[in-house]
């Protein structure tokens, strides 16, 4: 039997990595959750995205610097080529599952439309043509130049894995050949003041196994944090694209979250290559500082608007959140590097969290408008969009619903499979299949079976939230199973509703609770509250929560809960005497309805708040 291998992260031969990938194809998935939101991702995202590639006037910058078209300027921000090659990397990895002659057929063409803009001498980047030729190389701090070759690159290897073909692979060598001149060891020092070309070399070698792209992804790390700056330009704030400190001593996340978050995981990427115990005790270090001070407990990452980036220990404001959804679409990245290369739950964990409650969010359940940004609050104004100007957003989301079987399982050297999120379908190895059959994430039963002709042992992941948690404080890790032909097992995961309350050190949040069901965090939104204003409510210190369905959000558990709200309301202060007993608001009570925060403003407009006061 010979198994097609298509990789996301291809670690078959990676020399520190505790798991292997399973090849997209192999892994199926049938179930009623994720798999309609990727078809609808591979029938209508995909498709709206190229017609969104069109209108922003991104296939037209390739056509002017090929000069299919002339007569035209350049549109969009400096970077708006990194779009089409995160939709190549989404079609790809969607062919590689769902065959689709009409998408296919877009992808060829964009393709064709890039590789005719290549120069010459390799470079590629519809920015820096005709009049701006001058400036190539010249501003690596502010211009993206080598962010942009980073997505290409991406794009490239899952072309080439997902089809056979190897025209986007030969361009995206001559591409990284031409920048290897430039800065490998023969060239100066450099790096991209947007991480992200870092982990997309390491997977460029993985596919060509040429070690030049390897050495350029570790030079490009080590070369942050220097004096004179690598990352040279017309900027000059250090801190924000993290290269105030060598790698090495980078021990918290700091900075531009995704930046921050895309260097992680191309480091991560080196350390599954190559023993670099300092850039792995720094990954160790910034995976603490994020899920102990610095992380929403939706898994969103970045607490400021300014610079889009993290803030202080423990700032974490909810309704100035920024949270951006490719921060998001990032640390599941990193998470997924770590994971392969520790075997450890709380990586899986991790994504499982901000898969459910950071990066759904970020699409509507019609798949056709997102989130940029991703407040915990919100006073109903704040509402998806179909395009951003800056679009970094809508590829990312679309590229890792493509991927998602990928995060499911992988495989180790005994041929132990490890199941890391629970999503019904079916796993193929070598060594046969193996069903998985959930109702996840409404209900926490899990069944396995085997269907093949040898014995089969699994590790399945006994979710963090199992114990009352979310991250690493308390154990989780994998049960192993072994199971013979034709025999099954059941897990049974309790998705009771609990509260999460927060460290006393994040101020605005003292006093109040968010709810959680399995892997869901959960919220108040206006729609289904509409007696007054949800400021006013509180939970009932009891916490007793019955399951509901709800008018707008088909299929969706919704929580229905006994709490109180203000009946009368004092409103000529604005603060009093908490001693002063003469005028306290009244109370009456009040039934409140939960919904899953991923599901929110996808009805009317209207107030949305995670976190609530308990009476
Ligand atoms: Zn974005």
């Amino acid at each position: 039997m010979t198994l097609k291998e298509t990789y996301v992260i291809d670690t078959t031969q990676s020399k520190n990595a505790t798991l292997r990938p399973i090849a997209l194809e192999n892994i199926r998935l049938t179930d009623t959750f994720w798999e309609p939101r990727r078809a609808k991702n591979r029938t209508v995202t995909l498709h709206s995205q190229y017609d969104k590639l069109e209108e922003s006037k991104c296939m037209d910058n390739f056509r002017r610097a090929s000069g299919r078209k002339t007569g035209i300027d350049f549109v969009g921000w400096y970077f708006a080529d990194s779009d089409l090659y995160k939709w190549i990397e989404a079609v790809s990895a969607s062919l590689a599952t769902h065959p689709d002659p009409d998408l296919e057929a877009r992808l060829e063409a964009g393709i064709d439309e890039l590789a005719a803009a290549q120069q010459p001498d390799g470079y590629l980047n519809t920015y820096f043509m005709f009049e701006r030729e001058k400036d190539r190389w010249t501003d690596l701090h502010v211009l993206h130049e080598i962010y942009c070759a980073g997505h290409l690159f991406q794009a490239a290897v899952m072309h080439y894995r997902a089809t056979g073909k190897t025209q986007l692979l030969t361009v995206a060598e001559r591409l990284a050949d031409h920048i290897n001149t430039r800065f490998g060891p023969e060239g100066k020092r450099g790096a991209c003041g947007h991480p992200e070309a870092e982990l997309a070399l390491v997977e460029l070698f993985r596919a060509t196994r040429n070690e030049t792209y390897l050495t350029l992804a570790e030079r490009m790390i080590e070369a942050r944090g220097q004096e004179p700056t690598a990352v040279y330009g017309s900027g000059n704030n250090k801190r924000y694209l993290q290269d105030h400190v060598p790698y090495k001593d980078l021990k918290e996340v700091t900075g531009h979250a995704v930046r921050m978050l895309y260097l992680a995981a191309g480091a991560a990427d080196v350390t599954l290559e190559k023993d670099a115990p300092e850039l792995r005790q720094a990954q160790d270090a910034q995976w603490e500082n994020f899920t102990e001070r610095r992380m929403y407990v939706t898994g969103g990452a970045g607490a400021r608007h300014e610079g889009e980036s993290f803030g202080a220990d423990y700032e974490l404001p909810s309704d100035r959140a920024y949270a951006e959804t490719c921060a998001a679409v990032a640390s599941v990245m990193w998470n997924q590097r770590l994971l392969l290369q520790t075997g450890d739950a709380k990586y899986a964990d991790l994504i499982e969290h901000t898969l459910y409650n950071a990066v759904l969010p970020g699409i509507s359940l019609s798949g056709t408008e997102y989130f940029y940004v991703n407040p915990l609050e919100n006073d109903g104004t704040h509402r998806r969009q179909a395009w951003f100007g800056c679009a970094c957003c809508p590829p990312n989301i679309a590229r890792l619903l493509a991927q998602l079987p990928s995060y499911v399982a992988s495989i180790d050297d005994e041929k132990t499979v490890w199941i890391h999120q629970f999503i019904a379908g079916e796993i193929e190895t070598e060594q046969g299949v193996i069903t998985v059959e959930t109702n996840y994430p409404w209900e926490g039963a899990v069944a396995f079976t085997n269907k093949g002709t040898t014995t089969m042992h699994l590790k399945v992941r006994v979710p963090a939230w199992t114990q009352h948690a979310w991250v690493d404080h308390t154990p989780s890790g994998y049960n192993a199973v072994t199971l013979e032909p034709g025999e099954a097992t059941r897990f049974d995961f309790p998705v009771t509703p609990l509260c999460i309350s927060a460290h006393p050190y994040v101020s605005s949040l003292a006093g109040s609770v968010a709810v959680v069901r399995g892997p869901l965090v959960y919220c108040m939104e206006a729609v289904d509250n509409a007696e007054g204003d949800i400021r006013d409510y509180f939970l009932a210190s009891d916490l007793l929560f019955t399951e509901e369905s709800v008018r707008g959000l088909e299929g969706v558990v919704a929580l229905k809960t006994k709490g109180f709200r203000y009946l009368t309301h004092p409103s000529h202060w604005l603060y009093q005497n908490t001693l002063h007993n003469g005028e306290r608001p009244s109370l009456e009570t009040q039934a409140l309805t939960l919904v899953p925060y991923f599901a929110w403003a996808n009805r009317e407009a209207g107030r949305m708040q995670i976190w609530m006061r308990v009476s």
